[in-house]
């Protein structure tokens, strides 16, 4: 009998006691740094020489570990794998496969600490990022274990017919392709992964490059609570090669993608081209990026409007897909709110985050993240008045810190205003009131989040009627979805919407089968 699903607590880092478990697990991970990481298929370790490297962006010199050079020949050697695994794993009862991910959250539980110290290292998460994103993981694996069993058979759901017994089940599709994001590296990761394997299907799973080292570990978590070897298997590589050659191959049966929209794009064309022998419609759940917009009202909280605004901007550096890049003000408050705004921004530290727990923000994933960054810090200075930071730290280890930047009277329009920037970047719109304030909101081609802040009671109703996003927030900060509780996905440009954490996301792992007997 399993307990209700209760959210994971966080770790509360102002108690010694929790510092210094998190201190002894970064001791641990830190003698891991530089290791050789093979791919895995099949149970079978490959490693054919240095790939690629992952890097701690703090102190770019510093590899953490090291991947093997994989090729298309891998990517088939996965899938053929997983295809004559699955022959076995779906028909496992569901009750075994729920008790596998059961053990996986059990596990990660305990060596909490340790996978977030791993995250502060490869990809320069805060201490209470890493850890908030390490709770969701927790989440996803206790919640996907509990929906599996929920829907599994679903033909109670049925009316009943007279003379005849009726049943609903939801079966597996097949072999599936996990491709994930770096930037929750161990929940998107985890709960994609999870996701497949519990309604048994099987998995090539490709990590983004510089997030693999916490992918490694999240697979032998798997293993090590039962998954069998080739139900999983994990192929570290890079996705223009090996991410593309799966997406594209006859016997993939369905693709689970978080990323970008330019790349989400190319996977929607390729799965639907169906290729000689492929004997189905490819079936894709594809979540993508966002320019997600906070809205403030003259009636709002401004206090709370303008800590939901920094809350929203600068939470892992800007660098989550639900990451309030636009704040939007009416006239009346504009110029309280941004000045609150920039005052609350300009007194978060930055810095290498293994240092401190004290730490904010971090450095920005790599170096690519940091060049298209400044590029846009460039534009916005063009774009807008810059109102705090513009300048990347000039730390010794020429790590790639960026502080909060704050752009103000930035048109709607602008680019900078338009496209997703994905770093600690800002731009603060001036609306004339809030019926143009709502028009700027949805004016962007993505709609994942968005929050509004105001006491208006007919304003809030509007906006849950007008404001198109997936996920809406009345007066709190537009980030943070809790597993469960906020199922999460946006609308048009941002991906399918396939709300994780949330009751129906398993069934697009699934398909349903109906079978009539007459009695
Ligand atoms: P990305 O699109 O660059 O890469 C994502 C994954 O796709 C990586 O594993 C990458 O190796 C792989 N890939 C790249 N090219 C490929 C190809 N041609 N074929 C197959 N696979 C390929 O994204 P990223 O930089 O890792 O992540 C940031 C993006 O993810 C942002 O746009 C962010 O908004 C988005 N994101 C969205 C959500 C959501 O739920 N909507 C959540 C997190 C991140």
């Amino acid at each position: 009998m399993l307990t209700p699903f209760r959210n994971e607590a966080l770790t509360d880092f102002t108690l010694p006691e929790n510092r210094a478990a998190f201190e002894k697990a970064m001791v641990k991970v830190k003698a891991e740094l530089g290791r050789e990481l093979p791919a895995v298929i099949n149970g079978q370790e490959i490693w054919n020489g240095e790939g690629f490297v992952s890097i701690n962006p703090a102190r770019p010199a510093e590899v953490v570990a090291r991947f093997p050079k994989l090729g298309i020949e891998h990517a088939e050697q996965a899938i053929k794998a997983a295809a004559e695994a699955f022959k076995t794993w779906q028909y496992v009862p569901v009750q075994e496969r729920a008790g596998y991910i059961l053990h996986a959250a059990g596990e990660m539980r305990r060596r909490k600490q340790e996978f977030n110290a791993v995250m502060v290292l490869e990809v320069g998460k805060s201490w209470a990022e890493a850890d908030a994103d390490t709770s969701e993981s927790i989440d996803f694996l206790e919640y996907y274990a509990r929906q599996a069993l929920r829907i599994a058979d679903s033909s109670e759901m049925l009316i009943p017919y007279p003379g005849e017994q009726n049943g609903l089940y939801y079966i597996p599709l097949g072999v599936g392709v996990v491709i994930s994001p770096w930037n929750f590296p161990n929940a998107i990761a985890t709960g994609m992964t999870a996701a497949a394997l519990v309604t048994g299907n099987t998995v090539c799973f490709k990590p983004a490059e510089p997030s693999s080292w916490i992918a490694a570990k999240i697979c032998e978590l798997f293993w090590e609570s039962g998954i069998p070897h080739g139900v999983l298997n994990f192929l570290p590589g890079k996705g223009s090669v090996i991410g593309a050659h799966m997406v594209e191959h006859p016997q993939t049966r369905f693709i689970a993608f978080t990323g970008s929209k330019e790349v989400g794009l190319r996977m929607f064309e390729q799965a639907g081209q169906t290729k000689p022998g492929q004997l189905w419609l490819k079936r894709t759940i594809l979540e993508m990026g966002g320019k997600d917009a906070v809205v403030v009202d003259e009636t709002a909280t401004l206090e709370a409007a303008s800590v939901g605004i920094v809350q929203s901007a600068f939470g892992f550096q800007g660098q989550k897909c639900s990451a309030g890049s636009r704040a939007i003000i009416v006239d009346s408050v504009y110029e309280q709110v941004v000045g609150r705004a920039v005052e609350l921004a300009s007194k978060l530290t930055v810095g290498a985050p293994d240092t401190s727990a004290w730490i904010d923000q971090g450095p920005v994933v790599d170096a690519n993240s940091f060049k298209k960054i400044l590029d846009y810090i460039e534009l916005g200075t063009q774009e807008g008045k810059l109102l705090l930071g513009g300048s990347p730290l000039d730390t010794p280890e020429k790590g790639y810190f960026i502080p909060p930047t704050i752009f103000g009277d930035v048109d709607g329009n602008a680019r900078v205003a338009q496209e997703e920037i994905f770093g600690p970047v800002l731009a603060c719109v001036r609306a004339s009131d809030y019926d143009h304030a709502l028009q700027i909101a949805n004016s962007t081609e993505f709609g994942l989040t968005g929050a509004l802040f105001s006491l208006n009671r007919q304003r809030l109703e509007r906006a849950r009627r007008e404001f198109h996003v997936g996920n809406l927030y009345f007066n709190r900060k537009c980030t943070g979805a809790m597993v469960g509780a906020h199922p999460f996905g946006g609308f048009n440009m941002s991906g399918t919407d396939s709300k994780a954490g949330g009751p129906d996301y398993l069934l697009l792992f699934t398909q349903a089968k109906l079978v009539s007997e007459r009695l």
